[in-house]
């Protein structure tokens, strides 16, 4: 088969196929527990499922215009004036099939080869490959002191006059770093300085713990949504648990939002109505299934925090937000796709390994499950790795003795 050089370049998502794996080992009657997939386990908000199904149940459902339908841009620019206290126009406002559409397509506009956007270590699996979809080159800034947060000046030092947007995902997936305000400010001037965009994947925007919030990148800008250099994506996904339904939406100067609109038209037409009327359900409806889910992830949280504590060798950064742990285990491994698979055949806990996010020597653990998914889990990893801790568990009703170490 003679593929194309830029798809032939592309990586599987490494978190889908982990997905994968964890359902055809399901199939086969084991017990396995997915700590991999970053995916909220809540029902869809109510508001949601009445808004979709009222929209179903009309029989209207056509082709949207390709910018989104006009009630769910306001649903957003609602959305963005009582979280990012900016007041928006419906030509800064794209509605795209997840947020991850809106990424793409802002690479494919911004981009030409060879171009360059810095991408900030530990980073979510699907920046470089988009990037390298589009004809660009990820730069990667990795910090060099240990922790999940980069220095400005690293940032500062990887700017060239190639480099075309800076990408800020905070509250950080794979690490739940939240990066301080001062960061973020610096920038925002850098960006607006040198005439690149900062790219804001807000995702998680909401889902912090302990009093920490993400400071919205708008707020160290003078210029306005249209000569602002900040653009900001978001979506239904991860704050009302509603992967399934493929809404995002991104915020940016009309110009680009347009052109935007260009490619979602001759690429995928539109985005189905059905998904639109839940997102805008949920935009509208009771915010406090947001706060319900917060809490849930919270609490969860909780319980890793508690179980890691007894986890001989291994080093973590408390997560200040989103819905994973980044833990060490340099002291089991420097290779963390061999320890991943391990986990896999051994405890049959699902985990990403730190490879993909950039950050090797690691492997994310996602809470996003049920409290007894989480606890079991890390138990199980715990028992796999940890010569410490008791040397026998029960996977399923099959008990375990642990005969490696
Ligand atoms: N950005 C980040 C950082 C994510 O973790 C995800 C989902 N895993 C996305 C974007 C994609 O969101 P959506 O499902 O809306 O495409």
């Amino acid at each position: 088969m003679k593929l194309s050089k830029l798809a032939s370049g592309i990586a599987e998502s490494p978190t889908f196929a982990l997905n994968e794996e964890a359902r055809l080992l399901r199939e086969r009657g084991e017990a396995v527990i997915n700590l991999g997939i970053g995916e909220p386990k809540n029902k869809t908000p109510i508001a949601a499922v009445l808004a979709s199904a009222a929209r179903l149940t009309s029989g209207e459902v056509k082709y949207t215009p390709p910018d989104g339908l006009p009630s769910m841009k306001k649903a957003v620019i609602r959305y963005t004036e009582e979280n990012y206290d900016r007041l928006v126009a419906p030509e800064n406002v794209i509605i795209t099939n997840g947020a991850k559409q809106s990424l793409f397509n802002i690479f494919y506009i911004i981009l030409n080869p060879q171009d360059e956007v810095i991408v900030l270590a530990p980073y979510w699996v699907s920046y470089n490959e988009m990037i390298r979809m589009c004809t660009g080159n990820p730069v990667v800034v990795t910090p060099e002191d240990g922790t999940f947060t980069p220095r400005f000046e690293e940032i500062e030092r990887a700017v060239t006059s190639s480099t075309r947007a800076i990408i800020v995902n905070s509250p950080n997936n794979p690490s739940g770093a939240v990066y301080p305000p001062e960061l973020i400010g610096k920038i925002v001037e850098l960006c607006e300085k040198k005439g690149i965009y900062m790219i804001c994947d807000d995702i998680y925007h909401k889902l912090t713990f302990d009093g920490n919030t993400a400071v919205p990148a708008y707020h160290f800008s003078k210029n306005d949504v249209e000569n602002s250099h900040v653009i900001v994506v978001n979506g239904v996904a991860k704050l009302y648990g509603m992967t399934g339904f493929r809404i995002g939406w991104a915020v940016a100067p009309r110009d680009l939002v347009r052109v935007m609109t260009n490619v979602l038209a001759q690429t995928t037409s539109c985005v189905s109505p059905i998904a639109q009327a839940a997102a805008e359900g949920a935009l509208n409806g009771l915010q406090s299934v947001v706060e319900a889910l917060r809490l849930h992830i919270q609490n969860n949280r909780d319980v890793v925090l508690q179980e890691m504590r007894t986890f001989n060798g291994v080093r973590l950064i408390p997560p200040a937000g989103t819905f994973y742990i980044l833990p060490d285990i340099r002291a089991f491994s420097n290779n963390s796709v061999e320890v991943s698979k391990f986990l896999l055949k051994k405890a049959m806990v699902v985990t990403v390994p730190g490879k993909e996010f950039g950050m090797e020597g690691h492997i994310r653990i996602s809470f996003a499950g049920s409290v007894k998914d989480v606890t079991e889990g890390i138990a199980r990893i715990k028992w796999a790795l940890d010569s410490t801790s008791p040397n026998e568990i029960y996977i399923g009703d099959r008990k375990m003795i642990r005969d490696w170490m």
